[in-house]
């Protein structure tokens, strides 16, 4: 287990959770960021949140430096040449990924697997822009990485079963549970949860209830931890405005459309949790 490499291009919110959780299942993970401040900051983040686990008494003290030690860093895409496993978690932009990806596909050892954790992507896309679409797949996992228990394992249109069946195992190791699913827009994860968001929005528009009511109707009402619209806010209104463009466009249904609210706030720069404003306030940005 501890000679395994893994490579994660992008070091942002999810590539630092991902380095995290491969590092701590004993992978050497080269961590790899063009911005070289992003790598220090996720460095930052994975030590703080190992600490905390080390609080809670589910890591050994112990184990923090080691899991430290296993994750270098690095700016250029030639750093995951020796890597079996390459997750790429780099901004959402169909540009850079394709670019990352052809670069990949040169640097990388032939038989390695190159996965995505794009949201909205399409993995058969990215696939075709290598000389292995049979090694590609998505690997979307959830925010926050080390907590949330999910991977939506996405095969493109030529992934093989060899692939999936080792992308899901990789999964399980991590402590994960893996899902498979075909590569559609959204995939599952997100063509069901959008059109719930977006139809709250759509109930604040309409006046049919302010925005606390209808998160406590689907808190209390359907057990959901969380309701849609505090869940928009801590996604980005910018992010869910973006997703539900491609189902969208890609599924070619109105039952989509993104809700002119939701277009109105993005608009004006009220983006959720991160700008202090979106359906609530916040203190910090
Ligand atoms: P982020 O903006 O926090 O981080 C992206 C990082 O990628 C940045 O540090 C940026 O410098 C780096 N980057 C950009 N171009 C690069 C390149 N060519 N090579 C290497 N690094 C590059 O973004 P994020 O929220 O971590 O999202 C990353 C991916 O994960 C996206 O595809 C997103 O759709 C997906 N995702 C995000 C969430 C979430 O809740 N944030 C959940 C699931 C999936």
């Amino acid at each position: 287990m501890s000679s395994q490499r893994a490579a994660v291009v992008g070091a942002g919110t999810m590539g630092n959770g991902i380095a995290h959780v491969l590092a701590q299942a004993g992978w050497e993970v080269a961590l790899i960021d063009t911005v070289p401040s992003a790598v220090e900051r996720a460095l930052g983040t994975i030590r703080t949140n190992l600490e905390r686990q080390v609080k809670k008494g589910t890591l050994p003290q112990l184990a923090v430096r080691e899991v430290l030690g296993r994750i270098t860093t690095a700016s250029r895409l030639d750093a995951a040449a020796p890597a079996t496993l390459v997750i790429e978690a780099a901004s959402e932009s169909p540009a850079i990924k394709f670019a990352v990806f052809e670069q990949l596909d040169r640097v990388c050892r032939p038989e390695a697997i190159l996965a995505t954790n794009t949201s909205s992507i399409s993995i058969t896309e990215i696939a075709a822009r290598t000389r292995r679409p049979a090694q590609v797949l998505g690997m979307h996992f959830m925010n926050p990485v080390p907590v949330m228990q999910l991977v939506e394992v996405i095969r493109g249109h030529a992934t093989s079963d060899g692939t999936t069946a080792a992308v899901m195992e990789t999964a399980r190791a991590l402590g994960k549970t893996p899902v498979e699913v075909h590569d559609y827009p959204g995939f599952v994860s997100n063509r069901v949860l959008m059109p719930m968001i977006n139809e709250a929005i759509f109930c604040v528009m309409e006046g049919v209830a302010d925005p606390a009511a209808i998160d406590t109707v689907m808190k209390l009402g359907m057990a959901h931890p969380m309701g849609p619209l505090t869940l928009a806010d801590f996604i980005g209104l910018d992010v869910c405005l973006a997703i539900l463009e491609v189902l969208h466009r890609g599924l070619g249904d109105d039952k989509y459309r993104p809700c002119p609210l939701l277009r109105r706030m993005v608009a004006a720069g009220e983006l959720g949790r991160k700008t202090g404003k979106g359906f609530y306030r916040y203190e910090k940005a």
